[in-house]
This record gives C-alpha cells, sequence and structure tokens, in this order.
C-alpha cells in the first residue's frame, strides 16, 4: 500500500505495481558476507549468493522478478544487526530482521529500502551511515525551515532532526520516495517533479 501511494504521487497510475507471493521458509543459510570486505572476496561471495538463491527459491506461482531472503534474528540473542544487502544485479536481496512484534513496522522500512535498491536504488546517506546526504537523502530537502523534517527519505535510512542526527523512522508512514531515488527506479524522467 505505501509502495502504491507513493507511485501515485508520482503521477504514475499502475494498477497493480507489484504483486508479493510468500515462499515456504528455509533450512539453509546463505554464504556469509566476507567479513574483511575486499573486493575480490566481495564479488565471489555476490556470485555465491546468486548461486544459493537460484537452488533456493522455491516459490510457488509465476517466477519473480525480485527474490528477498527474510534472515529473522532473536532480538534476545543479537543486538545488532549486520547490514542487510540488496543487489540490483540478479535482482536479490538478503534482508536481516528482528523477529519480534515490536519490530514489524520497522522491519517494513528495511525491507522495502532493500527491495529499492533491487531495482536500482543507491543509498543516500553518508558513509557512516548515521546521518542521510543533503540534499538527495531528505524527503523534504526544500522545506522551509528545513527541520523538523517530517519524513526520512528511504534510500536515506534515517529522519533528519537538524544538521547532525537523525532517528530510525518508526515504520513506513514516516518515510516517502525522495525526487532522485524516483528517478533511479524509473518512476519519473529527469525533468519531472512530483506534485506534492
Ligand atoms: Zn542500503
Amino acid at each position: 500500500i505505501w509502495l502504491e501511494e507513493e507511485i501515485r504521487r508520482y503521477n504514475n497510475p499502475l494498477l497493480r505495481p507489484v504483486s508479493i507471493q510468500l515462499a515456504p521458509p528455509l533450512e539453509a543459510q546463505p554464504p556469509e558476507f566476507p567479513s574483511d570486505g575486499n573486493m575480490l572476496a566481495t564479488l565471489w561471495w555476490s556470485l555465491h549468493l546468486r548461486y544459493w538463491a537460484w537452488r533456493h527459491d522455491a516459490a510457488p506461482g509465476p517466477r519473480p522478478d525480485v527474490r528477498l531472503f527474510l534472515l529473522y534474528h532473536d532480538p534476545q540473542q543479537i543486538s545488532v544487526l549486520e547490514h542487510s544487502v540488496g543487489l540490483d544485479k540478479g535482482k536479490l536481496g538478503l534482508v536481516k530482521l528482528f523477529a519480534s512484534r515490536a519490530d514489524s513496522a520497522r522491519n517494513l522500512v528495511i525491507l522495502a529500502h532493500e527491495f529499492l535498491h533491487t531495482l536500482g536504488a543507491s543509498d543516500k546517506y553518508a558513509p557512516d551511515g548515521l546521518h542521510p546526504r543533503f540534499p538527495d537523502g531528505y524527503a523534504e530537502p526544500a522545506l522551509e525551515p528545513r527541520y523538523p523534517q517530517r519524513f526520512a527519505e528511504i534510500m536515506g535510512g534515517r529522519l533528519p532532526l537538524n544538521d547532525a542526527s537523525s532517528r530510525i523512522p518508526e515504520s513506513l508512514n514516516e518515510t516517502l520516495i525522495g525526487d532522485l531515488t524516483a528517478q533511479e527506479i524509473g518512476l519519473i524522467g529527469l525533468n519531472k517533479h512530483p506534485k506534492r
């Protein structure tokens, strides 16, 4: 529903933009992301992951355009999750989530973020991951005064409170697709602006 509203806001009335099929749960674990992060290891890992995904996508129904694998973690045992990944190549995402009801609204924010990666959207936050980049990582960069921002840009990841601090959005209701993200996923042409 959130995605449909965002697409409509960009004047793009697709009838059913996304259809979601839930696959049966998997026992198999995906290959571990290389912690040293060198290019060759990461490349090898992404090939390995695509092969793993090909072997394990038993979802019923038509062949999917995008596959997201969700890894639920017990919040009692792990307090910080490793970063999720969404790969444009192979239209594949590996999404790490906390398995608790309290986290379900925030889980949808992470899911939407990684899903948009698979459609070609880029991250729009500072390298330390703690603050969205201005202006692209802001949902409403033209807002006067700039703060408080009312929404988080979905690929900026966080809702900016002032120039230096920001917080994690509680749910998709606090997030928007910004102009650059909309261009990257093909919602708008380079010169068109959405109506607010
Ligand atoms: Zn990201």
